[in-house]
């Protein structure tokens, strides 16, 4: 491949047989570690891995955009948003040029005060085929950790959530690790909960959308299978590593 490798934007349908090869080797490796006595934890990021923030976003849109007498912002659908820019996502959607100029400040700061929000995240919707395979992971003896940059205070909604759509939560083959306070930088939040998922057990896979994660995660766990989901992510110019595959869906049909 060349140039810098970016992900292309959630298609979270994609399936590939590569994919479901990635996703069956994480489930093979889950169950041999199980047969030999072990207790393997699998790790999956929230917002853009097992859950599709998108629909939270165009809500949020919909909301301004009637509240505002915004009509121009009702054209901005799941499939515009490609990356963390609201202005290429408004662009996208062919929100015209003067009405971004005029008004994306306005637009990010009431995103901003509605999308870390408890109340938000029910909005989201499961990433397809993700419940299914997190549910396979538990049912074949894996600790399933669901690690996000979700703040405390976002996390009675996500529970929800997570239990809405049939998440493996409930019971001890799940954990739900928020970030103790909204300000913390993700990834350095995520190194310093390496400890605790160790603790749990062997980490045999972990699932991230976000570049510089996935890196942490196959440099502190090198036998483990990381796996880069390709959605969206952040602007750093981070690329996940040669070694780590990526995959579009968690659909295995
Ligand atoms: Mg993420």
């Amino acid at each position: 491949m060349t140039g810098p490798r970016r992900a292309r934007g959630y298609s979270p349908l994609s399936v590939t047989p590569e994919s479901r090869a990635v996703l069956d080797g994480v489930l093979a490796q889950v169950r041999a570690r199980v047969a030999q006595g072990g207790t393997p934890v699998v790790g999956f990021d929230l917002d853009g891995c097992v859950f599709d923030t998108r629909p939270r976003q165009v809500h949020i849109f919909r909301e301004l955009a009637s509240r505002r007498g915004y009509d121009e912002l009702y054209r901005v659908e799941v499939e515009h948003f490609r990356d963390w820019s609201l202005a290429n996502s408004m662009r996208n959607a062919g929100v015209p040029e003067a009405f971004i100029a005029a008004r994306e400040a306005e637009v990010r700061q009431w995103w901003a005060s509605h999308f870390f929000t408890t109340d938000y995240v029910l909005y989201d919707h499961a990433m397809p085929g993700a419940v299914s395979f997190c549910r396979d992971c538990a049912e074949a003896g894996a600790i399933v950790v669901y690690l996000t940059g979700r703040d405390i205070n976002m996390r009675a909604g996500t529970e929800e959530a997570l239990r809405r759509f049939g998440f493996p939560y409930d019971d001890a083959s799940a954990v739900l690790i928020t970030k103790p306070s909204f300000d913390m930088d993700d990834t350095a939040f995520k190194e310093s909960a390496l400890e605790a998922i160790a603790a749990r057990g062997e980490v045999v896979s972990y699932f991230d959308n976000e570049p510089a994660n996935v890196n942490l995660f196959h440099e502190r766990h090198p036998g483990a299978r990381v796996v880069f989901v390709e959605t969206d992510h952040s602007p750093r110019p981070v690329e996940p590593d040669e070694a780590i595959p990526w995959i579009r869906s968690f659909l295995r049909a």
